[in-house]
């Protein structure tokens, strides 16, 4: 069970939605990000047109949902929400894209799990406010055009090479999410304290940041974690002490790894000695798919330089072998 990627509880949705940031102002963090999407904005509101479409990448928890809700309510209008997998025939999509109004915003979250179907009507929506749908079959069948209202399509992906071209070159704005600093999450993990009534010291907040994965989702779970151990262990307060007791507890390393991370790093290490190993020998000896491999765990490791990609495979580097307290076997170059 993987306390920092677990599936959410109905608790924590609503509480979630009580912190998601609602204006560009509390979108902490994504500097380049948030100054580009604010010259935008702005520019679409002025000159009365919708907002040019938006792809957003970056792994999960990064805030691609959140920058969503932030850009339609900076634009003053409706966000309508779906994903990729629930739109399973073009008549789905048509009936999502009639029913908005000028201007709004439909957000596809893992827009690279649209049908190939979907994904050919989708083209000419986002590129001439058309829709092109065929309705009837065998020799009755015939095509008809509907205009659309002038919409904004925001899709998320994990990653943007999951993307088919003629799809990806249909976005005029493309949007990547970087991991967030120990420094950015803490505020994060400040202003959700905040919000939530939590007595949190800056101490804490910081110890929490450290250890989530550059990841504002993970921040904001453990502190919900580590505010139950206070209340009962420690009178409610969060500070340094406490805040590492309980991520002791749950076994959250102090580089923020947890169980499946360090499982990683030591199959790696331990059955493939060091690496190059192929992912999808490592999806089958961890259990987990290929697909979480890649886009919840690696990019992580790697951007913290645990853990490279090679064209021969994965392979754990010098940094990963030390913090699993061992002494590398051989000079790996890395
Ligand atoms: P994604 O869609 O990329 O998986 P979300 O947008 O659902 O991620 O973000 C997860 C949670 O992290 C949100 O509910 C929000 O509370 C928090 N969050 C994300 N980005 C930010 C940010 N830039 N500033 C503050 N909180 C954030």
């Amino acid at each position: 069970h993987r306390i920092i990627a677990a599936g959410a509880t109905r608790e924590d949705d609503a509480i979630e939605a009580s912190i998601r940031p609602k204006r560009l102002d509390e979108y902490l963090g994504q500097q380049p990000v948030r100054e580009q999407m604010s010259i935008y904005i702005e520019a679409a509101k002025h000159r009365s047109e919708a907002l040019d479409h938006v792809l957003i990448f970056g792994p999960p928890g990064l805030g691609k949902t959140t920058l969503s809700h932030v850009i339609a309510n900076e634009l003053g209008v409706n966000l309508r929400t779906t994903s990729g997998p629930v739109i399973e025939k073009a008549g789905d999509l048509a009936a999502l894209l009639t029913n908005l109004q000028p201007h709004d915003v439909l957000f596809i979250d893992e827009i690279h799990r649209l049908s190939p179907v979907v994904e050919e009507v989708l083209y000419p929506a986002m590129e001439d406010f058309q829709l092109d749908i065929m309705i009837g079959e065998g020799p009755a069948a015939r095509s008809i055009k509907i205009d659309l209202p002038p919409f904004t399509l925001i899709g998320a992906t994990t990653r943007a090479g999951l993307l088919t071209a003629p799809l990806r070159d249909r976005f005029g704005i493309v949007q990547r999410l970087e991991f967030y600093s120990a420094e950015e999450l803490g505020r994060i993990v400040r202003r959700a304290a905040r919000i939530l009534d939590i007595d949190c010291a800056d101490e804490g907040a910081i110890e929490i940041a450290r250890r989530a994965r550059g990841t504002p989702r993970i921040a904001n779970r453990l502190l919900r974690r580590v505010r139950d151990y206070a209340q009962v262990r420690a009178g409610g307060r969060i500070d340094r002490e406490v805040a590492d007791a309980a991520m002791k507890m749950l076994k959250v390393d102090p580089e923020g790894f947890d169980d499946l991370d360090r499982r990683l790093l030591n199959l790696i290490i331990e059955n493939f000695d060091g690496g190059p190993v192929g992912v999808d020998s490592l999806a089958a000896a961890l259990s987990e798919e290929r697909g979480t491999l890649e886009d919840v765990i690696e990019p992580y490791l790697i951007q913290q330089g645990f853990l490279v990609r090679t064209a021969r495979g994965r392979m754990a580097t010098v940094k990963a072998w030390r913090h699993l307290g061992l002494a590398p076997k051989r000079d790996s170059g890395l």
